[in-house]
């Protein structure tokens, strides 16, 4: 069923914007048919001794989708539910997105079948170092450049370079050391990771809002906002719409949510989440954190609130069939990757509430991942406000293209990112 396989939903936007690009050209059709598998899927197991003494074996897998554009780039998810079929959809997703971002990279992803949080730091030392050695020869500067996503973090990125340096039969001058870290962004930086590229997810993500409601004529007042999911991603994007004037009154993580109407501080939120291990009280308005001001809701609640914006930051297929004619927001902000399936986007566009589409929203990430790239290839260093300039641009360019599509086509905006994105990946192909 179309919806609940996220390669599936993949393919069904592929083929809804493939119908608005001229397909009585023969050599489109081909292009476009190539364009509906990966070009390469690497399957790995990854052997770990545990704690105990014991090895266990993982399962990971590296897609690389298309690198017409430049070499192949997407993050690595550590998730429980990760399959190939997820990740195939994801480096699918990659390879749209960074065309919409118009960087000079192609998609990729990787994902290992795994829950972190069972994991000492240790052990998942060892399985991100077993993981980066059993890519290794399929990653490079020029070939593929991984980065974080889903419960993947700047340190694990270190030790996966850490571990390709390693690898290396002789020792590298600085400048090639140097050249070898831009194999994999993200990373902190001691490691030579970029200004910006933790928050960069979010902020793109509010430059790309800010240009489509200036669009959309929905300025000027205080908006609401629900943002359901409270890793890297969902917290930056709260915290940087609490900061440019939003009232951001619900937030979740994947055991529940937070309910503050008058407004929560999603700074505060997270310093109590840490300390009390549960957002579930932590109900922070203004500079205290108070019981009264708050309530507890379900995930699902909370895409049902009646806000403004809702964010989805958390994983695939949040929105179905089945919620959409429910969702009371006027605008939906996507920031997890392909958190609304096909179905679901059919009722949204009846029902006129525009969707921002994730291959848009949440490229800011990859655009400071392929910042990061840029400098260490180069041997430079960017100060935070030249990084953040550079993706504002990014973020407008990209928000404006996508605009001016829609109206020309007249379609979703969805649909318009699509048509945007593969008239450079057709243009690239040979
Ligand atoms: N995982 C992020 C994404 O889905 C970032 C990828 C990257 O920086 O390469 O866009």
């Amino acid at each position: 069923m179309v919806g609940t396989n996220p390669f599936e939903s993949a393919m069904a936007q592929l083929s809804k914007a493939a119908s608005f690009i001229g397909k009585s050209d023969p050599k489109v059709n081909e292009k476009l048919e190539i364009l509906k598998q990966p070009q390469r899927i690497i399957n790995v197991t990854i052997p770990v001794r545990m704690d105990n003494g014991k090895i266990r074996i993982f399962q990971g897998y590296r897609v690389q989708f298309n690198n017409a554009r430049g070499p192949y780039k997407g993050g690595i998810r550590y998730h429980h539910n990760v399959s190939l079929d997820e990740v195939k959809a994801l480096s699918f997703w990659m390879a749209m997105k960074c065309a919409v971002a118009d960087l000079p990279l192609g998609g990729g992803k990787g994902g290992i079948i795994v829950d972190p949080k069972t994991l000492s730091v240790k052990e998942l030392e060892r399985l991100s170092r077993g993981y980066a050695r059993a890519i290794a020869d399929n990653i490079g500067p020029d070939k593929d450049v991984p980065a974080p996503d889903v419960n993947t973090t700047g340190q694990i990125m270190g030790w996966m370079i850490d571990e390709l340096i390693k690898l290396q039969p002789k020792k590298l001058s600085k400048k090639e050391e140097m050249k070898l870290r831009s194999t994999i962004t993200g990373k902190l930086i001691k490691d030579g990771g970029s200004e910006g590229r933790e928050e960069a997810t979010g902020l793109g993500g509010l430059f790309v809002l800010q240009a489509m409601l200036s669009k959309m004529k929905l300025t000027g007042k205080k908006l609401t906002v629900a943002v359901q999911g409270f890793g890297n991603v969902g917290y930056n994007i709260a915290k940087f719409l609490h900061e440019n004037g939003f009232t951001v009154v619900a937030v979740s993580d994947s055991k529940g949510g937070i309910y503050v109407p008058e407004g929560l501080s999603p700074v505060l939120t997270l310093e109590c989440k840490k300390k009390n291990g549960t957002l579930v009280g932590c109900y922070c308005f203004g500079s205290v954190c108070d019981m009264k001001k708050g309530k507890q809701i379900t995930n699902e609640a909370l895409l049902e609130l009646p806000v403004d914006i809702l964010v989805p930051a958390a994983l695939e297929s949040a929105i179905t069939k089945d919620n959409a004619p429910k969702i009371k927001a006027k605008v939906i902000l996507e920031m997890a990757n392909g958190p609304t399936t096909p179905e679901a986007d059919t009722i949204l566009y009846k029902r006129g509430i525009p969707v921002i589409p994730d291959i848009l929203s949440n490229s800011g990430g990859v655009s400071v991942s392929a910042f990061e790239w840029e400098q260490n290839l180069k041997g430079q260093h960017w100060s935070k406000k030249a990084v953040n300039a550079k993706l504002k641009a990014k973020m407008e360019k990209a928000a404006s293209d996508i605009w001016t599509t829609s109206k020309n086509i007249k379609t979703d905006l969805r649909t318009s990112a699509f048509v945007v994105a593969l008239g450079r990946i057709l243009k690239a192909m040979k």
